[in-house]
């Protein structure tokens, strides 16, 4: 797993991934969560889910995105291909389990 450029701070992690995620919309390949983001932050796990298998199979910012919501601490919602929101509550365990995942990409 390497580390973005852009993505040493929390804010900057943000910018960058905003940044990127515009600029994909512009070349006419925006991130899914662009397209429909209601499912991303769905009170349904289901649609939760399906929001995840599309940050995998459809997302070129599924490693920023992930390295984003690890270094802001995300609580909620799908980033990386990641349901955050099902994830452990203790932080050093989300951490962990995130991580582990950005890893086995
Ligand atoms: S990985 Fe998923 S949540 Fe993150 S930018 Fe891509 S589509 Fe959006």
């Amino acid at each position: 797993m390497t580390r973005p450029a852009g993505a040493g701070s929390v804010s900057g992690g943000l910018l960058e991934l905003r940044s990127q995620a515009d600029a994909l919309a512009a070349g006419g390949r925006p991130p899914p969560c662009l397209v429909d983001p209601e499912p991303f932050t769905s009170d349904d796990p289901r649609a939760r889910a399906e929001a995840a298998a599309a940050c995998t199979t459809a997302c070129r910012l599924l490693e920023l995105c992930g390295l984003t919501a690890l270094m802001s601490e995300q609580r909620w919602h799908v980033w990386g291909g990641v349901d955050v929101t099902t994830l452990a509550h203790d932080p050093s365990a989300r951490r962990a389990i995130l991580a582990a995942h950005l890893g086995n990409r």
